[in-house]
């Protein structure tokens, strides 16, 4: 194929925004089209009474690939972005009143771990071995790289033998810590891209890694606010960002695609697409092939990630106490884990991770209030088929309940504003498929070949970015996809 000179990404999120900057960058004109009024996907952001409400990822891992989008044109992320350290990463709690602050500071680290088990410091750093060399075989080496053919599994398959990759985290982490707790620690990361870390690959041990050598970051003004950066590049670079469009089909050709037509009318056409889109859904676009219809179908029998409860809150005072992230764990572990992936019941002691923005970033929040978000993640909508019009209001007071509980007990008193979103929102706002808020479950088996493929098997110029596509789930690893869809165009 000739080089191509124009091309359409559908969807804003960080998958799509970063492939955006790379075509436009490497100089094709790029036209960016969001169905929603404003850019981000899951990164979103409600923004009320002085309160800043991002949607979705508050923990910004390797900043060094965000860097990059902006080095790519010789400008710098830190013209339109500020990002600020997160200290500790996160504090995580027990209800038997145990805490365990998570950092990079290797002296403090070794403690929190003694507290625990003084026995279980020797196998920590055991296992930090194992999570650097996992880091370097799956993400330096194949986080961007799109497995196109399964050649390229075979090439992958000495290293994923090394590290015996069908195992999964918490297997893996239980070979070396003994503490229960210091095994939630190690092995609850694989949560934050979807994956159970009962059954999620060792692979994905990679995280601890990622955070240790990269860092922690919030983004000055919220998660969005580096959604907004990513889109001032993108415009100053030339391209073009169209909100409130929705795509309502994908034209094609002779196993070529042709452009898009949007949902009020508007045609376009390009020389390649680019989907940001879920999965099914954005198959679902191709209109009169037999091949897409088929593909749908085969989505269908995948495992897709479960979706998760989102209660937003803004409380009188300030909590100098609760860290940027608290995780608040359930006495169950395993139990809760296999209720939300296999058994569908939404349960009533859930496991909670608490977003405190304000305590990195004031202005989050009015002055003298707070910002927080609590998310729980919850079966998606085939597993248990709950409607959230009812269950969600009753699952907001369970889940403040856990936090009135363990650290704020005047809460009530305190509430100034309060709103949920929940797997229908996933699925109405996203067209996420079962109201999943990662894609595809990031099992062995739905990883790298197995996963969505970067460029479509049948249509040639069809590509696609984003959780659903290698590496999957993430900001690291959408703008992981990104690179990858990039490198089979420019
Ligand atoms: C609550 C929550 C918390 C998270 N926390 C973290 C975290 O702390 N750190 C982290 O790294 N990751 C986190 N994640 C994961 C991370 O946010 C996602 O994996 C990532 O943002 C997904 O990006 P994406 O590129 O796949 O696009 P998405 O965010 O899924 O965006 C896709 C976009 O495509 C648009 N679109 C779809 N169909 C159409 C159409 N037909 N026409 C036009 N537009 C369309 C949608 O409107 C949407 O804007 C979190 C996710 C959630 C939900």
């Amino acid at each position: 194929m000739n080089s191509p000179s124009t091309a359409i990404v559908i969807g804003s999120g960080f998958g799509g925004l970063a492939l955006a900057i790379r075509l436009q960058s490497a100089g094709i004109a790029t036209t960016v089209i969001e169905a929603r009024d404003r850019p981000g996907g899951r990164a979103y952001v409600w923004k009320e009474d002085g309160y800043t409400f991002d949607a979705g990822p508050t923990v910004i891992t390797d900043p060094a690939c965000l860097e990059e989008l902006w080095a790519l044109s010789g400008s710098r992320m830190a013209d339109d972005v500020t990002l600020l350290p997160v200290d500790p990463f996160y504090r995580l709690l027990w209800n038997d009143g145990a805490q365990f602050d998570y950092s990079n500071n290797d002296a403090q680290l070794d403690a929190e771990i003694a507290k625990l088990n003084p026995a279980d410091v020797a196998g920590y750093a055991r296992f930090l071995e194992y999570s650097q060399g996992v880091y370097e075989e799956g993400y330096l080496k194949l986080g961007a790289v799109p497995f196109l053919d399964f050649t390229q599994m075979l090439k992958a398959a000495p290293a994923l033998a090394r590290y015996q990759a069908w195992r999964s985290v918490y297997s893996v982490v239980s070979g070396y810590v003994q503490n229960d707790k210091l095994r939630q620690a190690l092995s609850f990361h694989s949560l934050l891209v979807g994956g159970n870390p009962m059954n999620t690959s060792s692979i994905y041990a990679l995280i601890h890694q990622l955070e240790k050598l990269g860092g922690v970051w919030f983004a000055k003004g919220g998660t969005n606010a580096l959604v907004s950066g990513m889109v001032a590049l993108f415009e100053r670079l030339g391209g073009t960002l169209l909100l409130d469009e929705k795509v309502a089909q994908i034209t094609h050709r002779d196993r070529r695609v042709t452009g898009v037509v949007t949902a009020s009318g508007q045609t376009f056409s390009a020389d390649l697409v680019a989907s940001n889109g879920d999965l099914v859904h954005s198959y679902g676009l191709i209109e009169g092939s037999d091949y897409a219809a088929k593909k749908v179908r085969s989505l269908h029998r995948k495992r897709f990630s479960p979706s998760l409860f989102v209660v937003h809150f803004g409380l009188e005072g300030s909590f100098p106490d609760i860290a940027h992230h608290s995780i608040l764990f359930s006495d169950r572990y395993g139990p809760l884990l296999k209720d939300i992936y296999k058994n569908g019941v939404l349960a009533d002691d859930p496991s909670i991770y608490l977003h405190h923005p304000s305590a990195t970033d004031p202005d989050m929040a009015p002055a003298g209030k707070a910002t927080f978000y609590a998310l729980a993640p919850v079966p998606h909508m085939g597993r248990a088929p709950v409607d959230w019009a009812i269950e969600g209001p009753r699952y907001r007071d369970v889940v403040l309940g856990r936090i009135r509980d363990l650290l704020i007990p005047d809460l009530d008193a305190r509430l100034d504003t309060c709103f949920h979103y929940t797997p229908q929102d996933f699925k109405t706002d996203l067209g996420a498929h079962l109201g999943s808020a990662f894609s595809l479950e990031p099992v062995l088996t739905q990883s790298a070949w197995f996963r969505g493929h970067n460029r479509d098997d049948h249509f040639a110029n069809l590509y696609f970015v984003g959780a659903g596509t290698h590496p999957g789930a993430g900001i690291p690893g959408v703008v992981g996809s990104a690179k990858a869809t990039a490198s089979l165009i420019v």
